[in-house]
């Protein structure tokens, strides 16, 4: 048996979402149909990124908000609107309300957070991530401790403009297994990056000692400026090794107590949103979210997140989804991830396993509570 648990009104802070692309609303077909993809080929997009699950249920939920049947039409349709009245349509239909961005994916072509937020009349956090802030600091070819020093200081003068750090170490080769990275090495490394590089003004940071000597310098820093790192995980971009960002592979850094006080939000996690849960489970500091799950994996939502609740505690899981380029992402993900939360939660409701009051205070922490409390955000839900 079910019982109704209504979310409908409940709000979402999105603690993972990226800025939306400057002329949102004049995207073609193909355009438009790369967002809900993470496939870079263009043959893929033309071919089969329209036949997804996701995508066919996205289209589906839109045409009970907007009048049109095919793709060509909605496209024909977005082009004719505001796109301030657009987004705030679907912001409120998905009751959006806050988002925590990351600017460090195509920022020369998204709208800044400021803009975000004074253009869809909700508060936008900053999340910055820390490769960006490596490779400039690298470029600048300082010494060694300098380096050292300029990462540290970094994150604690932007604190103060933060709700949190990011890293991408699963895309750039795979996350981190080993936390005894010598100091003498990563120096070494940078010296041969300094003095060889011909061109280090496209310079980007890779799997090496380097990278993970900075990465966990950085992580002690956090502690300091008292900001979460989130840390990609599962799937993602299309330049990752999926099991080289199985996120039971920082276990050993998890461990060590350098990093005790430090707080990780395993972002995406699917298919390892179990070993996520686990990590959520047993480390204090550990946190995860569902963000492209909801989304690129809907047709599963439901499912993966009992598989997450079922191991993490309640107040580990966060909700986000990833949206990026166009406002229907953020919109779908929402929609998915609080419909799926209602049917969770109703099932335990219905099998007596947990009472209506516990399934509400579930999910208003998964919803905003929980994104609130870990990234300090004043007065919100
Ligand atoms: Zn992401």
């Amino acid at each position: 048996m079910s019982m109704k648990v209504d979310l409908s009104e409940t709000i979402l802070i999105d603690n993972h979402a990226h800025s939306l692309l400057k002329g949102f609303l004049d995207v073609d077909v193909l355009q438009f149909r790369r967002s809900f993809s993470e496939s870079q080929s263009m043959s893929y997009i033309e071919r089969h990124a329209h036949h997804s699950l996701t995508y066919i249920n996205m289209l589906h939920r839109l045409r009970k908000l907007l009048p049109f049947e095919t793709e060509d039409e909605l496209i024909e349709l977005r082009q004719k609107m505001s796109p301030s009245d657009y987004l705030n349509t679907l912001f409120d239909d998905a009751s959006i309300g806050a988002l925590l961005v990351d600017n460090g994916f195509m920022s020369d072509v998204m709208l800044a957070n400021n803009e975000l937020a004074k253009m869809s009349e909700r508060p936008v956090y900053k999340i910055m991530r820390l490769e960006a802030m490596f490779e400039r600091l690298i470029r600048q070819r300082m010494s060694f401790s300098k380096l050292e020093r300029g990462i540290q200081e970094e994150i604690l003068e932007a604190s103060s403009d933060l709700v949190g750090l990011k890293t991408i170490a699963a895309y750039r080769g795979g996350l981190p297994t080993d936390c005894a990275v010598e100091r003498s090495l990563a120096e070494t490394e940078y010296k041969e990056i300094c003095g060889s590089l011909s061109d280090i003004a496209h310079f980007r940071i890779e799997k090496s000692a380097l990278y993970h000597y900075l990465l966990f310098h950085a992580f002690e820093a956090s502690i300091q400026a008292g900001l979460p790192i989130q840390i990609h995980s599962g799937f993602g971009d299309t330049d990752l090794m999926l099991d080289q960002a199985n996120p039971v592979l920082l276990t050993s850094v998890l461990k060590s107590k350098r990093f005790n006080g430090a707080r990780f939000v395993f972002l995406h996690c699917f298919p390892y949103h179990k070993e996520a849960a686990y990590l959520c489970s047993v480390f204090p500091n550990c946190y995860m979210d569902l963000s492209l799950t909801v989304v690129l994996a809907s047709a599963t939502a439901k499912q993966v997140m009992l598989e997450s609740m079922a191991v993490a505690p309640t107040t580990k899981i966060l909700g986000g989804t990833d949206g990026h380029s166009v406002p229907e992402m953020h919109w779908y993900g929402a929609l998915v991830t609080k419909e799926a939360l209602q049917a969770v939660l109703g099932q335990l409701v219905g099998d007596n396993f947990i009472r209506s009051v516990d399934a509400m205070s579930i999910a208003e922490k998964f919803l905003y509570g929980n994104t609130r409390d870990l990234y300090n955000l004043e007065g919100l839900g």
